[in-house]
């Protein structure tokens, strides 16, 4: 889950005494064996792909489960969009999005959105929440967005075939390990993808060889892409989970999920792709 996820989770929720059990939804039979031991689940909260090794959860397996135990079950759709991936076709009840990352792509607003099913249920308790607690937008916030949105097919369009040069020209190069991205059929979640997912979208992560101080410097010598801890942007995107977003996980959890000292997340922009892969053959020489 993204860092702030976990941290809303066990920092906010569990002193007001709403509990979380944290488990690898991959595996649907132990979530099956959880939820049949917990009576008191209310809800299943997933994201997929996951942030940075681009991991994908069945959701409409989920749902079911959820929807067997009397849950309901809510997505984070942050990565992919309405337009790369629609979860209430998969029979989810909520779907949220920072509308940080793609929806407004500009990087230069920052708000977020709940969606829900059921109408009523959305217009009373959630809206009451939702203005009790501050997290509404601000009118300059939500002009921006809505701008953004008006060409937000045509950057996941771009998005995705950008991301998937670059994860070819990744893939061959001799100083990169593994390269995790969703269009590559050696990604273990690719048909899975290709069945919640109408594309494969502009986030994808790879290994420098030679660990941290090879990521780092790679990193360091880049011109044209940008550091930056934020994704979806226009512009590509550079990041160093190790040390950045995933900094505070100790390091046997973080090599466990696959989130090692040499792997680099990258939020490929909308730009020529030629001229990020020309960066990217200069950092790594
Ligand atoms: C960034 C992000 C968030 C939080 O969004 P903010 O708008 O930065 O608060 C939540 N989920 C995912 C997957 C994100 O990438």
């Amino acid at each position: 889950l993204y860092g702030g996820t976990t941290e809303l989770f066990s920092q906010i929720m569990a002193p007001l005494g709403i509990e979380s059990i944290f488990i690898d939804l991959g595996d649907l039979d132990k979530v099956e064996a959880v939820m049949a031991s917990n009576a008191a689940i209310r809800m299943v909260y997933m994201e997929t792909p996951a942030n940075p090794t681009m991991a994908c959860v069945d959701i409409a397996a989920l749902a079911a489960l959820a929807k067997q135990h009397g849950a309901y079950s809510a997505i984070d759709n942050t990565f992919c969009t309405p337009y790369l991936q629609q979860p209430f076709r998969f029979g989810v009840d909520f779907v949220v999005h920072s509308t940080t990352k793609f929806l407004n792509g500009h990087g230069n607003s920052i708000a977020g959105i709940v969606i829900g099913r059921d109408q009523e249920l959305m217009a009373t308790r959630v809206a009451k929440t939702l203005k009790l607690t501050g997290a509404t937008c601000n009118a300059w916030d939500a002009w921006l967005i809505n701008n953004g949105l008006k060409t937000l097919e045509l950057r996941m369009i771009r998005h995705s075939r950008n991301a998937m040069e670059i994860a070819r020209f990744l893939a061959q190069h001799p100083r990169v390990g593994r390269v995790n991205y969703n269009g590559l059929p050696s990604h273990p979640h690719h048909e899975l993808a290709k069945r919640q997912m109408r594309d494969f979208g502009g986030m994808l992560s790879f290994e420098v060889k030679g660990g941290l101080e090879a990521a780092v410097g790679f990193i360091k010598k880049l011109q044209f892409c940008t550091m930056a801890p934020t994704l979806g942007d226009v512009d590509t995107l550079v990041l160093h989970p190790a040390s950045m977003s995933h900094v505070n996980i100790p390091s046997e959890v973080r090599q466990q999920y696959g989130i090692t000292d040499g792997l680099v997340r990258v939020s490929v922009g909308i730009e020529n792709a030629a001229d990020i892969i020309a960066d990217l053959e200069q950092a790594l020489a």
